[in-house]
């Protein structure tokens, strides 16, 4: 039978790690096997951390640690809290209101009540919407927030109500220095990673893309920019399609803005709905859940665009240099982590300077080959998944074994 990819051998990383390298994994593994891990997050689909952690708890269990992933549950009102928490931990105003806050509250309660998160030794929750879950229990194991948001300046009233739960929790990863806060523990600098061997990100045929690409019937006759995100105004889709028309004053080419909606962001809708207006026979924008689609349209692409205002890391970013095609990506967040300016990529902090960057990038082939060659070898270098799984693998190794009873 074919292989669809869809869990692939861990074996098959020794292809881009070496074998020295998955032998160091399985050894760190080696004591903790038989660990009791949870992640637990807010949706099953759509967003990088639900991207990361289908192949992550794979991986974990791969090597032996009894990894589950499972999700808390609640109403579009209590994602629309969220959702406002997650844009103010990002900067923005919040209307703090003790019934969004009760909501908040509330909801993770009846979770807690659902979840009988005692039998584990180590619990991981990630992001804001569960992180008030550890109010509800007596803990018996080492918890770890895990917050994937540009934390770079939170608004500092929702902070301050957050800062005394995150301080009972054990340990809190970000995914970059300056998103570190001054709270009573200890933080660990864990950047996201991708799985190549993914249906999003395995080498795809010529004919597999063309297919996918007519299937929406969008064109290749002019060379193709593109944008993968949801809807979001953080990911400043108004900013691309403006970017784009200054750029094509000077060089023709097809823009695609393909989003898709994760369960726990009620905005994207509105957002998407909003831009419909600016179609074009060349803008082109898609609001489906096609995961062969981001593949063959981040390959195809000529410029692939991240044009950010905020960003935690950005995997869309990681994705498509893997892929070898070079991004112009928002001065912002985790987006520098992994483009290096004019080396592997471009970096722009303004509409302006991107539609300059997609003009060049566009004029120029052996500029688009060469910054493509270098991105691949950027993300071959930093942001494979078992250089994750490796650092995950030692913080819950890391912590004292008597959490630990099944050793
Ligand atoms: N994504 C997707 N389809 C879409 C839009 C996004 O599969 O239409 C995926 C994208 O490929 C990436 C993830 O969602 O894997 C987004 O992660 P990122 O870190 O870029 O941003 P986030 O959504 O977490 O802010």
């Amino acid at each position: 039978m074919e292989h669809l990819g869809v869990v692939s051998p861990i074996e098959k990383y020794v292809q881009h790690i070496g074998e020295a390298a998955l032998e160091r994994i399985f050894k760190k593994a080696r004591p903790i096997r038989g660990m009791r891990v949870v992640h637990i997050n807010s949706t099953f689909d759509g967003g990088g951390v639900a991207e990361l952690l289908d192949p992550l708890s794979i991986l974990m269990n791969q090597v032996g640690i009894e990894t589950e992933w499972h999700l808390i549950q609640g109403e579009l009102d209590f994602f629309s809290v969220t959702k406002k928490m997650h844009n103010a931990l990002q900067g923005a105003d919040m209307h703090q209101t003790q019934r969004k806050m009760q909501i908040y509250e509330e909801v993770l309660r009846k979770n807690a009540m659902r979840m009988h998160l005692n039998r584990y030794d180590r619990v991981i929750i990630h992001d804001p919407q569960p992180l008030f879950l550890i109010n509800h229990y007596t803990k018996s194991c080492p918890w770890i927030w895990r917050c994937h948001i540009d934390l770079s300046r939170p608004n500092p009233t929702l902070w301050k109500y957050l800062a005394p739960m995150v301080e009972k929790y054990d340990a809190m990863i970000v995914s970059a220095e300056q998103y570190k806060q001054k709270v009573k523990v200890p933080q660990r600098i864990f950047m996201p990673a991708i799985n190549p061997f993914s249906i999003k990100n395995k080498s795809l045929t010529d004919e597999d893309m063309d297919e996918r690409l007519n299937h929406y019937n969008i064109p290749t006759d002019l060379p193709l920019v593109v944008q993968v995100s949801r809807f979001d105004v953080w990911k400043d889709p108004q900013g691309v399609i403006d970017a784009f028309k200054i750029a094509r004053r000077q060089v023709d080419a097809t823009l695609v803005l393909l989003g898709n909606v994760a369960t726990d962001d009620p905005e994207g809708p509105g957002i998407y709905k909003k831009l419909l207006n600016q179609q074009e026979e060349r803008i082109i924008l898609i609001s489906k859940d096609d995961t062969c689609l981001v593949n063959a349209l981040q390959r195809k692409a000529a410029v692939v665009l991240q044009k950010s205002l905020r960003e935690g890391f950005g995997l869309t970013v990681t994705e498509a240099m893997w892929k070898g095609t070079p991004v112009v990506g928002g001065n912002v967040g985790g987006i520098p982590l992994q483009i290096s300016d004019g080396t592997n990529g471009f970096l722009v902090s303004s509409v302006a300077e991107a539609a300059d960057r997609i003009v060049r990038l566009l004029k120029e082939q052996p500029l688009r080959e060469e910054m493509g060659v270098r991105a691949r070898a950027t993300v071959l270098e930093k942001f494979l998944l078992t250089r994750l799984l490796e650092q995950y693998i030692d913080l819950l190794a890391g912590f004292e074994t008597r959490f630990f009873l099944k050793q």
